[in-house]
């Protein structure tokens, strides 16, 4: 399987992660927060702000807490991402 195989099969992955569903977010700060998440974002293939799939240069992801689904069962949650452009777009004191 070449790179763009490899590539296509992962977009499709992700398509089929699309649920929303409600969860709760720990932050590596301490805040708690209910987010409505797609599944994949919750499992950490997408920034938590702005949907962007993990990558390079500014999709790199940095993660920021874990999720825990409410009412539901998701064994594949745990750490969530925010992409280096979301965090570095975010003002104030606790982005880091
Ligand atoms: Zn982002």
């Amino acid at each position: 399987m070449n790179t763009a195989e490899k590539y296509a099969r992962f977009v499709t992955m992700i398509a089929a992660k699309q649920d929303i569903g409600r969860y709760r977010v720990i932050l590596d700060n301490g805040h708690v927060e209910g987010m409505l998440l797609a599944l994949a974002q919750a499992e950490g293939f997408e920034c938590l702000t702005c949907k962007a799939l993990c990558g390079t240069g500014s999709a790199a992801f940095r993660p920021i807490g874990r999720a825990e689904p409410l009412g539901f069962d998701a064994p594949g949650v745990g750490r969530v991402f925010r992409c280096v452009a979301c965090l570095d777009g975010a003002r104030g004191g606790d982005a880091r």
